[in-house]
């Protein structure tokens, strides 16, 4: 039977745009559960529902609508991992594309390498945009904030703040597993700066047990190579809720809050974050849910 969970972003989302994100989410759980009940692969579900959520301009992290850095441009990272056989494609700083997720299948598909950055991987780009056309104007008033609140003192100590990042990890019929990340990255970040969605084995993870992707503080995700520890955890004997629970608890040990999805080769689906808000939808042959959640904690759906 197949599965499909997906993220869009952990922090805090106002009211206002609750309606928005749920819409979003909706979107691209439909999108992403049509590949699965056709048939289809894992992989293709979770490339489908990210896409989906990339091209939303009124919610989300993620290609068009993506977070800026402290120089007001888009530097997006996308990572995709097949738990068939873990292989993974990935791009990091990509400024010309409309959909960042469909480069990391590039980079899996057809290149012998697993992360490109920068000019290598906008150069993968069928379709590029001009990089304007990726900028919202939500995004360019939570720089303002950001910027009103750090002064001239962007791009030194002021800490960068991140939300609505994407993610989806899917189960397919045949038991293959698949787990995708896109974002624009945090709120003032430093140019050049790559957070965990681009790393496989940190943000995006999936092997042939489970599947996990990860929003939130992507620096403390980083250290704390967050999916591929879990997924340890669980081959190591633990049950899914404490895997999860030490998951954000090791984030936090590293300074970072967030969140995670997962979803497990038995059915299970799993989600855990330690901030105000998930942006949260998930499916089930018999159940269906969309939401933004606000119940912090552990949660594992049977
Ligand atoms: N983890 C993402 C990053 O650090 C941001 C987020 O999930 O909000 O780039």
């Amino acid at each position: 039977m197949p599965t499909l969970i997906l993220h869009g972003g952990a922090g805090r989302i106002e009211e206002a745009r609750t309606g928005a994100y749920e819409r979003g989410l909706a979107a691209a759980l439909a999108a992403g559960w049509g590949v699965l009940e056709r048939g289809g692969e894992a992989l293709d579900a979770v490339v489908a529902a990210v896409q989906s959520m990339e091209a939303d301009p009124n919610a989300f992290n993620a290609g068009i609508g993506s977070s800026l850095t402290r120089d007001g441009t888009v530097e997006c990272d996308a990572c995709l991992v097949d738990g068939r056989d873990g292989s993974a494609g990935a791009v990091a700083l990509v400024t010309r594309s409309a959909s960042p997720i469909r480069l990391a299948r590039a980079v899996l598909e057809r290149t012998p390498h697993v992360l490109l950055a920068g000019v290598g991987a906008d150069a993968l780009e069928a379709d590029p945009v001009d990089p304007d056309t990726l900028v919202t104007p939500h995004a360019r008033a939570q720089l303002e904030r950001w910027r009103e609140r750090h002064g001239e003192a962007v791009g030194s100590a002021a800490e960068p703040t991140g939300s609505a990042t994407v993610g989806a990890v899917a189960l397919d019929a045949a038991g293959a597993l698949a787990a995708a990340t896109s974002t624009g990255g945090v709120i003032g970040q430093w140019p050049g700066r790559i957070g965990d969605a681009a790393v496989p084995g940190a943000g995006t993870y999936a092997d042939g047990a489970v599947g996990v992707s990860c929003t939130g503080k992507g620096e403390a995700f980083l250290r704390a190579v967050t999916g591929k520890a879990l997924a340890e955890r669980l081959a190591a004997g633990a049950t899914p809720g404490d895997a999860l629970a030490r998951a954000l608890a090791d984030v936090a040990a590293m300074g970072g809050s967030g969140g995670l999805i997962v979803a497990l080769a038995d059915g299970q689906l799993a989600w855990a974050f330690d901030t105000a808000h998930l942006a949260l939808a998930w499916r089930t042959a018999d159940a269906e849910h969309v939401s933004v959640t606000a119940e912090p904690g552990v949660t594992v759906r049977p």
